[in-house]
């Protein structure tokens, strides 16, 4: 049985007491995870160790980075690596953004070195796919996506992948309000397994958790959770209200 997960990814949001706000009012909802459920909050650097300190005694709620270098250490000035962020206990980081691809160049072969130092220390890899909107014009997203994952992740040997999340998120749905149909979403999802089972074979496909995500929200939640090849979601904007945040987590 693989993990279905709801990720909020903060971005550059939120001060501290707000944060530390945000964090409460989803815990004050009381959410019961089922077996193999998890909510992961990716909040800004400055804030972890605070995230992680208010979701201690919360089991199924982790906390996540939303980068790292690709770097292991010494002179890179304003970079955070991998080791540091195990050293203060975070579980995941987010790893290929398209905001990271687009404004930080970060391309498939710089995100390869992120997964191998994220995975190096123990932290799992949330790593994110999608193409850009011409592309889908264009009808050529599968192949967009085959080389995301062939470049950054398909390196990897079969118990390394076993800690790695994929997120699929369409980049014309991210903060545009568009959001990929079920079938969409479906669609890639599976095409993605089908990928992995390739490389790995179908038990390690199986066992990977894909989530969505692209103007994910409770509105939509539940139709995109429900695709079989669907197994959660990254959520950008509507992880900022705790009430919308919490009736996606609701929706897995
Ligand atoms: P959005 O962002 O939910 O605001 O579209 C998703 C993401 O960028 O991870």
């Amino acid at each position: 049985m693989r993990k279905k997960i709801v990720a909020g990814n903060w971005k550059m949001n939120l001060t501290l007491a707000q944060a530390e706000q945000l964090i409460n009012d989803i815990l004050q909802a009381g959410l019961r995870l089922q077996d193999g459920q998890e909510v992961v909050v990716a909040t800004p650097f400055p804030y972890l160790l605070k995230a992680k300190a208010l979701l201690k005694n919360n089991p199924g709620f982790y906390v996540a980075a939303q980068n790292c270098a690709s770097e292991k250490s010494g002179a890179y000035t304003g970079e955070v690596s991998a080791e540091m962020l195990q050293s203060i206990g975070v579980d995941y980081v987010i790893l290929g953004h398209s905001e990271r691809r687009e404004y930080f160049q970060e391309s498939n072969a710089i995100l390869a070195k992120k997964i191998d130092l994220a995975l190096a220390n123990g932290l799992k890899p949330i790593f994110c796919c999608g193409e850009p909107l011409e592309v889908r014009k264009a009808e050529t997203q599968n192949e967009y996506v085959a080389k995301q994952l062939e470049e950054s992740l398909f390196h990897l040997t079969e118990e390394q992948l076993k800690n790695v999340v994929i997120a699929y998120e369409p980049i014309w749905a991210i903060g545009t309000g568009l959001t990929a149909s079920a079938a969409q979403a479906q669609d890639m999802h599976a095409y993605i397994r089908s990928q992995i089972a390739a490389k790995y074979g179908r038990e390690a496909a199986l066992r990977t958790t894909i989530q969505y995500g692209g103007s994910a929200k409770p509105s939509n939640a539940g139709e995109l959770f429900a695709c079989p090849d669907v197994d959660g979601g990254l959520i950008g904007g509507a992880s900022l209200v705790a009430a919308d945040f919490v009736a996606i987590v609701k929706s897995l």
